[in-house]
């Protein structure tokens, strides 16, 4: 198990919905940015069908929903943050949807990308949203071969995109972990990251849930705290 790989120059993290980066890396991103990493976010839909009150409209809680983001990525560090516009809730990992993911590699040229992992299905508690799972499949295929291959998406090329090979990828909230990151000192930073997402998550969720599932991920490396990946070294 690699604890604590060198923090990238760059890094890039596609994601399907606010909040998902905060939940799956925001302890991880916090400590690369306060290191000096560049980090950028590209949220593949607004999240607009994320509420069960009645009362608010997709068009509301979608601009709530980005307000809530900016916050948490300015608590985190992050410099920019990119929305897709895909739907919410019904994401496929369509070919335009991989386009998209291509461009924004194109023009942010991270050295490093972290992403879901679409493998993941269900847990003993949980199913996973499906949108999870299509981000993961469309970035992971946006990040080989079609951001590196300049014959891929032709468009993007004669847009001046030119490609880009991004070099280790980071698929969060993996199965079997290869990597783990040491979030004891950016903890209460990852919580009040997602603590701007007033609409999604409670306070109660923040102090109970997020500590106990960053023990059981840093446990097996005698990490008190931690957010576990499935490294991919490209060369
Ligand atoms: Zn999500």
């Amino acid at each position: 198990m690699l604890v604590d790989p060198r923090a990238p120059a760059s890094v890039l993290a596609v994601v399907a919905h606010p909040d998902d980066a905060e939940f799956s890396a925001g302890g991880t991103i916090a400590r690369w940015t306060s290191n000096g990493t560049r980090a950028s976010l590209c949220i593949c839909t607004n999240g607009d069908k994320g509420s069960n009150d009645p009362g608010i409209s997709s068009a509301e809680l979608a601009r709530l929903r980005e307000q809530e983001e900016r916050a948490a990525a300015s608590v985190l560090g992050i410099d920019e943050v990119i929305f897709l516009g895909h739907p919410d809730g019904t994401l496929q990992p369509t070919l335009e949807l991989r386009r998209d993911i291509v461009r924004v590699i194109r023009q942010l040229r991270p050295e490093a990308v972290i992403c879901p992992d679409p493998l993941r299905r269900y847990g003993a508690t949980y199913v996973n949203h499906p949108d999870h799972r299509a981000v993961g499949e469309a970035a992971l295929d946006a990040i080989y071969p079609s951001a590196r291959d300049p014959l891929v998406f032709p468009e993007l090329a004669r847009a001046g995109l030119e490609p880009h090979k991004v070099l280790r990828v980071f698929v969060s909230n993996p199965l079997d972990p290869s990597c783990l990151v040491d979030i004891g000192e950016t903890l209460e930073r990852k919580i009040d990251a997602l603590r701007q997402h007033r609409s999604q998550v409670s306070e109660e969720r923040l102090r109970e849930f997020l500590p106990q599932r960053a023990a059981e991920v840093g446990a097996p490396a005698g990490l008190a705290y931690a957010e576990g990946f499935q490294l991919i070294t490209l060369s």
